[in-house]
């Protein structure tokens, strides 16, 4: 049976001398792996939509076994993405996290258009950082791990100003719950605002959104314990970005 659908490709490997196995996030299905026969070929008219971050529209052979791929065409290649090296690393960071955080063929209509739109912000040179950031909070959810912004995650107070993001409460902590978990987060009221938007925010409204090189890294930190308590992926992209900033390879990614 053959079957078309929208996909974005989350990784592509070698697969014997000739061949690679694409992983597609699709549109219907959510991740799908499907074998692309002599992608590997420079000259093959699978060379091109099987690149990682391609959009494209896939037509492939359903039957017994690995699907396989029949027919593609890309929607949208994102250039941007291909050449630039620090926003080929954050686009791999958000497809890895996709790939890591779902399985295969469990549908999910959001997350389609999720990836898909913070690809197209980077790929219009919005700060991928915060993309990859937003990414990070918004997966948090479908990874069982959603944490408390809304109200105290100590005494469930509902509060305007929190003073500290606990791991270990899952959530934003008030005044009177600071002193319950020694390792918690100070912040300040615009940091738990910064927060909360990168949570609840819109892709297509990111552009509004501008932060400060230091208030980057902190919100890194942050994220990526709550991530090692709660989530546990290893990211091979985010090692590379940790060695790209170690190398100034992000000293374009200046105080703005
Ligand atoms: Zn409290």
């Amino acid at each position: 049976m053959l079957k078309k659908q929208d996909a974005i490709v989350l990784k592509s490997i070698d697969y014997g001398e000739t061949n690679k196995i694409v992983t597609l996030f699709t549109k219907e299905d959510g991740k799908l792996a499907v074998l692309a026969k002599g992608a590997k070929k420079p000259n093959s008219r699978f060379a091109a939509v099987t690149q990682p971050f391609v959009y494209g529209s896939y037509l492939y052979f359903q039957g017994n076994g690995l699907p396989s791929l029949s027919q593609g065409e890309a929607v949208d290649s994102f250039k941007e993405l291909q050449f630039d090296i620090v926003k080929s690393a954050y686009a791999a960071y958000i497809t890895e996290l996709v790939d890591k955080l779902t399985e295969e063929r469990k549908p999910t209509f959001f997350l389609f258009d999720w990836l898909l739109l913070a690809l197209r912000q980077i790929n219009t040179g919005q700060d991928a950082e915060i993309i990859a950031r937003i990414m990070d909070m918004k997966m948090l959810p479908l990874a069982g791990a959603k944490p408390e912004l809304d109200c105290c995650a100590c005494c469930r107070s509902e509060t305007r100003d929190p003073v500290a993001f606990s791991v270990a409460y899952a959530g934003f902590l008030c005044r009177n719950c600071i002193h319950k978990d020694e390792r918690a987060f100070p912040i300040t009221l615009p940091f738990a605002k910064l927060f909360r938007v990168l949570y609840y925010v819109d892709l297509t409204k990111v552009g509004t959104i501008s932060v400060k090189a230091e208030t980057k890294r902190r919100l890194e930190w942050m994220i990526r314990t709550y991530y090692d308590e709660y989530v546990g992926v290893q990211l091979k992209a985010r090692r590379f970005i940790s060695q790209l900033d170690k190398i100034g390879g992000l000293s374009s990614d200046v105080d703005k």
